[in-house]
Order: structure tokens, then sequence, then C-alpha cells
């Protein structure tokens, strides 16, 4: 795992004072949805290997959701990104 995150707000910080959320990739299914709809988005992920997109909350600094592409297989972040910017929520 990287062992530096750069937060938008905060600059670099150490990845402790973060938590990973989850894919970012999922999108929250209209709420007239099918039940087999929501059970996917609720409890069903994938493992993906390689360049990925997740939330991470920067718990221990400015509190932002953040969207960060990194590696799962290396570890190299790409990119970080205010998921409010971005047009996302978590
Ligand atoms: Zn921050």
């Amino acid at each position: 795992m990287a062992s530096l995150i750069t937060c938008s707000h905060c600059g670099p910080r150490p990845k402790e004072e973060f938590t990973v959320k989850g894919d970012a990739a999922i999108a929250r299914p209209a709420a007239d949805a099918s039940e087999d709809a929501w059970y996917a988005y609720v409890y069903l992920r994938d493992n993906p290997r390689g360049r990925h997109k997740e939330y991470w909350h920067h718990t221990s600094g400015c509190r932002r959701w953040l969207v960060v592409e990194r590696d799962t297989v290396t570890h190299a972040i790409y990119a970080v990104a205010d998921a409010a910017a971005q047009g996302e929520t978590a």
C-alpha cells in the first residue's frame, strides 16, 4: 500500500489518516429499481486487479470524501480528486 495519499485539500498525508470505503464506480439504482438491483448495489462487489477507483475518507484530516484511482496490484496512485467536485457522493 502506498504510504502517502495526496489529499486535494491537505496535501501529502500518511495513509493511516484515511479510511477506504470501497468501489467508486458503483451507481446507485433508482428508488423503484428491482430487489435484485438493490441487492447487487448493497452486497455484490468485484475484486478488480489493476487500476481502480475507490472512495477514501480523510478521517483524521479534513474529513472530506475523495476518489482515489490506484492500482490494486502495485498500489501506485494515479489520481486523487474531491468526490463532491466530481459530482459524486458517498
Ligand atoms: Zn484532507
